[in-house]
């Protein structure tokens, strides 16, 4: 069973074509990247999957099912990170992995809740404010709020951008160890090194459009090298 399927779809603003007419699938376990440079439609695209914004056509299919809006059962079966700003400055962090558990309807219990933090390494964080918290801290908080539903399929929008090295190596540490555990996981990046430490398969966007997809190494070889290294920087 495919976890996701997108076929044909189509996002103008205007003259912009922000996502103009793709098709792809991400299989049950797998990790897809969205890589591209600014203004690719990668958030678009996620965006719409994620059910944050209306697509102008084309469909699309949660484990083999045809959606025309995320409804209750997709929405509890799928993880949306939000941005590091979403955050009320002045909860905790277990506070607002309550507050967000609450969006879902759900109350976490203290195991859950420990297990959260500790996953994302906050464990000792978890009375802290969040204005205290360090940018990849606050990064690894908006990790939990992909995670509070224990959703099957995880999205997430350039979760390392802006962090450091050391940072960044968290997050991606974190993202393999969603990974080992089975979760299905489409994610943005602008970093060819994240994509290709982390992805099973990578589909290159530019101007709304797929350009390419393969394992890195695939495209490595298919692809003008010089082109290529322009999404890293
Ligand atoms: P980045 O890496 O910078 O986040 P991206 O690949 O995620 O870029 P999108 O944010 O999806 O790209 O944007 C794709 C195109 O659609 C861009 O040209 C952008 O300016 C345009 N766009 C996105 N949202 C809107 C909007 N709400 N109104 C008008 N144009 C938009």
């Amino acid at each position: 069973m495919k976890a996701i399927i997108v076929k044909n779809l189509k996002k103008y603003y205007g003259a912009v074509k922000a996502v103009d007419d793709i098709s792809f699938d991400v299989n049950q376990g797998e990790v897809v990247a969205l890589l591209g440079p600014n203004g690719a439609g990668k958030t678009t695209t996620i965006e719409i999957l994620e059910g944050l914004r209306k697509k102008d056509s084309g469909e699309i299919y949660y484990f083999d099912r045809k959606v025309d809006h995320i409804d209750k059962e997709i929405k509890k079966r799928i993880g949306v990170q939000l941005q590091k700003t979403a955050f009320f400055e002045y909860l905790t962090v277990q506070e607002t992995v309550e507050l967000f558990a609450g969006l879902y309807d759900m109350k976490v219990d203290k195991k859950t809740l420990k297990n959260l933090v500790e996953l994302v390494s906050l464990g000792e964080k978890a009375k802290s404010r969040v204005k205290n918290l360090s940018g990849g801290q606050l990064q690894r908080l908006a990790l939990i709020t992909a995670l509070v539903n224990e959703p099957e399929i995880i999205f997430l929008d350039e979760p390392t951008t802006g962090l450091d090295p050391q940072a960044r190596r968290y997050v991606w540490q974190i993202i393999e160890t969603l990974k080992k555990q089975g979760k299905t996981i489409l994610l943005t990046t602008h970093y060819m090194e994240e994509a290709e430490r982390l992805a099973d398969r990578v589909l290159i966007m530019d101007h709304g459009k797929i350009i390419a997809s393969g394992t890195v190494w695939q495209l490595v070889e298919s692809l003008n090298m010089d082109s290529y290294i322009e999404f890293t920087v």
